[in-house]
């Protein structure tokens, strides 16, 4: 049998870009917070100004800047009270010399007026006079029109997964609904006559169905759909037509355990005959996940992946994001710099994915390595994050800086 002919990560992520070059996916519209997670499938500009008027940022008096030039503690600019502009209203008013007009915070300035003076710098003297105690500059706590997002001004490009802060600037600019990717479909299941649904009774020798959960969290979390799922005993019809099934109802068919060389793992077997010629990964180097089968059925990515769920979980974030990634779906990995608390050795001709947790000192970041045996969750649960030894290292020395990919 052909079963584990190792290659390298690096062989395995080409093979998968290779074998799966485009972004099948259609276009949909929907509205801003139904956008969340999603990859936008359009390039956005920004629809109008931000703000739309000159807007004041503080409290206090819309002024001409060189009417306060010169004004001190003991020596005030003194103007003349002019009125006041209302939250949320035009300012009808046209400032003149020597004049001051009170604007709240976000408030429009009236025309004329160049800078405001913040309440706590001022005295409103008597109804006539107001006393600036210290000078501001032209432009001084002032957003001039456009000068937050200008109309027609590139924002967001083709690919972006949308988070909050992309929501809230779309928001900004009044545009409410956007063009995204569909959610790619996936199949997810756990194999293993030990494996139960989490809500079930558990006998002696049973463990829960940890795979489909950590799975579809991370599916959810990039905008993805769960569109069938089922636990199968090491059963092979029972498995061959769980994965028919699967592969029919989604982009994407995941099946975890039964991956070894066991008695029982069919899924290799399972996997070639869905996918033919097209398993093209049978075994990867790295640490955990070696047992990773790889295929392509119906053009769609097949993954037998390793049943150990921090394993599962950690081949199943590196492939995946390798094929968004090349289907111009742009997921954005969070990296934190750290100091390593141990040395760390590797594991030769391996890629290590080493689970640490990150504490932070007076300069930065500690990244302390969690250690147990394979297979233990507490591993996944108490990480803040993964940092990656690649194959050539000959592992890495205490203090060195590494970069931890958040989880
Ligand atoms: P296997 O690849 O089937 O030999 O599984 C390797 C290890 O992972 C075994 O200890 C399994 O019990 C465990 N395992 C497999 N699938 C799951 C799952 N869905 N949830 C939790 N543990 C699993
Ligand atoms: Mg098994």
């Amino acid at each position: 049998m052909d079963f584990f002919q190792v290659i390298s990560l690096e062989e395995a992520l080409q093979r998968l870009r290779n074998h799966f070059p485009d972004n099948r996916l259609e276009i949909e519209e929907v509205s801003l917070l139904q956008a969340q997670n999603r990859f936008l499938a359009e390039d956005l500009s920004a629809a109008e100004n931000v703000p739309d008027f000159n807007r004041s940022t503080v409290d206090g008096y819309a002024v001409k800047a060189a009417d306060t030039f010169g004004a001190g503690e003991s020596l005030p600019s003194l103007l003349m009270a002019a009125g006041s502009v209302r939250m949320g209203q035009k300012a009808e008013m046209t400032l003149q010399k020597g004049q001051a007009v009170a604007v709240p915070t976000g408030g429009m300035l009236p025309e004329g007026a160049d800078s405001v003076v913040m309440v706590e710098y001022s005295e409103q003297f008597d109804a006539d006079t107001i006393a600036v105690y210290k000078p501001v500059s032209p432009g001084e706590n002032v957003i001039a029109r456009g000068d937050d997002l200008r109309q027609d001004e590139a924002i967001l490009s083709r690919g972006t997964w949308l988070t909050a802060k992309h929501i809230a600037m779309l928001a900004a600019c009044g545009i409410g609904r956007v063009k995204v990717y569909r959610p790619v479909k996936f199949a997810i299941i756990s194999t293993g006559d030990e494996i139960i649904e989490i809500d079930q009774p558990q006998n002696i020798g049973q463990i829960r169905d940890i795979n489909s959960y950590g799975l579809a969290s991370i599916i959810a979390q990039w905008g993805g759909e769960v569109t069938y799922r089922a636990i199968v005993k090491d059963d092979y019809e029972a498995l061959k037509q769980a994965m028919t099934e699967g592969l029919a109802q989604a982009d994407v068919l995941l099946t975890s355990g039964g991956s070894s060389v066991g008695e029982r793992d069919y899924t290799y077997r399972l996997m070639q005959e869905l996918c033919g010629e097209d398993v093209f990964v049978k075994g990867i180097a790295i640490k955990p996940g070696k047992p990773t089968i790889v295929g392509r059925a119906d053009g769609k990515p097949v993954m037998g992946l390793p049943g150990h769920p921090s394993a599962a979980m950690t081949v199943f974030r590196v492939l995946m994001s390798t094929i968004l990634k090349q289907w111009g779906l742009n997921l954005q990995e969070t990296l934190v710099p750290a100091r390593l608390s141990i040395n760390l050795p590797s594991a030769p001709g391996k890629t290590t994915f080493q689970m640490v947790s990150l504490q932070q000192e007076q300069n930065g970041f500690v990244a302390v390595p969690i250690f147990g045996k394979s297979g233990m969750i507490h591993l996944l649960g108490h990480s803040d994050g993964y940092i990656v030894l690649e194959a050539h290292q000959e592992g890495l020395e205490q203090n060195q800086q590494v970069l931890v990919h958040l989880l």
